[in-house]
């Protein structure tokens, strides 16, 4: 899973993604407004932190923008303390959810979760497959009640799958929802992370189907 941050004030912005990398997303830093409309055009965002109130484009013009592109990917948006006037634009441009500042952070990462897994149709917050669980709260897999180890890469691979699980994810979608932008990208390694978390989990549960990608399998 990979999220956007949009916001311009230094030390939030830092709080910001290291909270989510440690929650195990790949996440792209935007500190103005151009830069992440850029970002929000070019690249696969499963959600998008922004602050309403940065530089060069403000936060809601950059919304409808993307919203009026097409650009459906859930959108958490920050607002001033107190401000209603800002979340009622917020929403009526296309926000899914707002949170004012300060917030605490655990109740930002709770957020955002709830609204990646309604935007990829997943109400609960185990994802099951079978005897395989992920759960989004504690970011842990495990299989028939027993912790598996998963490095960053294989996590999001997974947890990226299991989200989607009804159906074929391209390699290609896997490699743009797994790496942040300056990672430097090569979608061989993909196969790799498949490879390895059949060793991890058995080969049971990620099927490749040839020439389209791969996909949890049903049942299993
Ligand atoms: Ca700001």
């Amino acid at each position: 899973m990979r999220v956007l941050v949009v916001e311009d004030e230094v030390s939030l912005a830092k709080q910001l993604v290291t909270a989510l990398r440690h929650a195990g997303y790949a996440v792209d830093h935007a500190a103005e407004g151009e830069r992440a409309d850029l970002l929000g055009h070019d690249e696969h965002y499963d959600a998008v932190v922004l602050d309403l109130g940065i530089p060069k484009m403000d936060g809601l013009t950059l919304l409808r923008r993307w919203r009026e592109a097409g650009q459906n990917m859930p959108v958490l948006v920050l607002t001033a303390r107190g401000s209603w006037h800002e979340k009622v634009l917020g929403i009526d441009s296309g926000a899914d959810d707002y949170m004012a500042k300060p917030f605490r952070m655990e109740e930002l990462l709770a957020r955002l979760r709830a609204l990646i897994r309604r935007s990829s149709g997943q109400l609960n917050p185990e994802l099951r497959c079978g005897p395989l669980v992920l759960d989004t709260r504690a970011g842990k897999v495990t299989l028939d009640r027993e912790e598996v180890r998963l490095t960053s890469h294989e996590f999001r691979v997974l947890s990226y799958l299991m989200h989607h699980k009804e159906r074929i994810v391209s390699q290609g979608e896997l490699t743009e929802h797994i790496y942040s932008q300056d990672f430097d990208r090569d979608s061989n390694t993909v196969e790799v992370f498949i490879a390895r978390l059949r060793r991890k989990l058995g080969s049971s549960f990620i099927e490749t189907v040839r020439g389209l990608g791969y996909r949890m399998k049903a049942g299993s």
